[in-house]
């Protein structure tokens, strides 16, 4: 295509998306371009450009873009006529799935979960676990955390934080009482300690939980992570006032934080578990609700959805779990990158000590508090205009967040921090060091 042509397609096909796509889109609004091919971590756009991907379809795409084994196991069982849709019928992509995930996720960490396939989003793998916990206890009032984000339709949103969000429901958001995350109130207040104060005062006006749900690492939130010591305290706290313990692992999980589920390294065990967004490796979508065994009091169809079969996505899921998590060299890998980033981030952090908070998160969910939402703006428009797609995160969307693919390779992951790094410099340029 010639400049003038391409130009002019890309200025028709933008057209259609601002004639007719609803106003509720966001993140096409910071990357006002139209992408055309994905491979790895790259984005490829209409004009030529090339992108690195540092959003990682919000961690659902912990793999890259159409990863080789992936996309052949998906086009050979497409080729062989395999079933597509299933409801909840079973299929052989499904049994093959299933067996993988117990042999080589469930068993080997001696977790003897039951699986309930939701429809495919991640706020209907939460819908479940709220529903499963509220049946099983007899209790409706959930525990859930500031700044946590579980979804957007109305039992999930009921657990988000956001105000922005929240706004959007219409209706009276309920059966939720919030409770400080670990570090809410700074370094030196225990939080559990609090909340484990309040559920034994009869007299706190907080009713007993059917549950607590938390992220180990806040992804939406600002990628507060969670001490391990403070997750085994809310287990504990749990399993004290009667309460079920989830973990929404949808952006957590999936080795996002250097290991298959997030809370791995606490040494705690979920009643429930929530997984979705890099779950099928693929982009596809798929989620799964894990539920401790005696939990699994559901009637047949009780919590229903057409597309619980999205066979595609379990032929992407089985062979993603084949590919990568059979033995621990992913995991290594995972963690030798992080380290790339974290030391990066921390030098980028130390340049600008008057204005960086600090490095936030955990594994390759690692961010920057830049200090305000403006200034985070400014650094996520440098990046995208020096080719790195990175987006933010928190209350005020202070943080910009990494969420690379952990395929990416060192000299992309590099490019891009470097990218990152003039961006922030350019954006607190007033202020950087002169010894830096
Ligand atoms: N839970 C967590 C921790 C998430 O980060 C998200 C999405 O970002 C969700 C739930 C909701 O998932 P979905 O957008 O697929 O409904």
């Amino acid at each position: 295509m010639t400049t003038s042509a391409i130009t002019a397609s890309n200025k028709n096909s933008r057209g259609i998306f601002e004639r007719r796509e609803s106003a509720v889109r966001s993140y096409a609004r910071n990357f006002p371009v139209k992408f055309v091919k994905a491979q790895g971590e790259t984005l490829f756009a209409e004009d030529g450009e090339e992108y690195i991907d540092f959003l990682a379809g919000c961690s659902s795409l912990n793999y890259g873009h159409n990863h080789p084994k992936l996309k052949e196991a998906l086009t050979d069982y497409i080729a062989s006529d395999g079933l597509t849709h299933s409801l909840d019928m079973e299929t052989d992509a499904k049994e093959e799935f299933l067996e993988e995930f117990e042999r080589t996720i469930l068993k080997p960490r001696k977790l003897d979960y039951m699986v309930q396939f939701t429809g495919p989003t991640g706020a209907n793998a939460v819908e479940a676990a709220l529903k499963i916990a509220r049946k099983v206890t007899g209790r409706t009032n959930i525990i859930a955390f500031t700044n946590g984000f579980h979804g957007c339709t109305l039992g999930a949103l009921a657990l988000t934080g956001n105000s922005h969000h929240r706004g959007g429901a219409g209706v009276p958001l309920g059966g939720v009482t919030r409770m400080p995350f670990d570090g809410y109130h700074g370094d030196g207040v225990d939080t559990a300690a609090q909340i484990d104060r309040l559920l034994s005062d009869p007299s706190s006006g907080v009713d007993a939980p059917a549950a607590f749900i938390v992220e180990t690492v806040q992804g939406e939130g600002g990628l507060n992570a969670a001490s391990f010591e403070w997750l085994r305290a809310i287990q504990k706290i749990a399993r004290k006032h009667g309460a079920l313990f989830i973990v929404d692992d949808i952006q957590a999980g999936i080795g996002r934080t250097g290991s298959f589920f997030s809370f791995e390294p606490a040494g705690i065990e979920p009643d429930i578990v929530t997984l979705a967004k890099s779950l099928s490796g693929y982009g596809l979508p798929m989620a799964l609700t894990l539920l401790k065994r005696d939990l699994d009091i559901w009637k047949p169809g009780e919590h229903n959805g057409t597309f619980r079969g999205n066979c595609h996505a379990f032929v992407t899921a089985t062979a993603a779990l084949k590919t990568f998590w059979r033995d621990d060299t992913f995991v290594k890998e995972i963690k030798r990158k992080a380290s790339i980033v974290k030391e990066r981030f921390e030098a980028i952090a130390a340049k600008h000590d008057d204005d960086i908070a600090g490095v936030k998160g955990r594994g390759m969910m690692l961010g920057l508090d830049v200090g305000s939402g403006e200034v985070a703006s400014r650094v996520v428009k440098e990046c995208f205009a020096n080719g790195l797609v990175i987006e933010t995160s928190g209350a005020d969307d202070e943080v910009v967040k990494c969420l690379a693919p952990l395929t990416i390779s060192d000299e992309n992951l590099k490019r891009a921090l470097t990218i990152v790094e003039r961006a922030v410099d350019k954006a607190l340029s007033k202020n950087v060091k002169a010894a830096a």
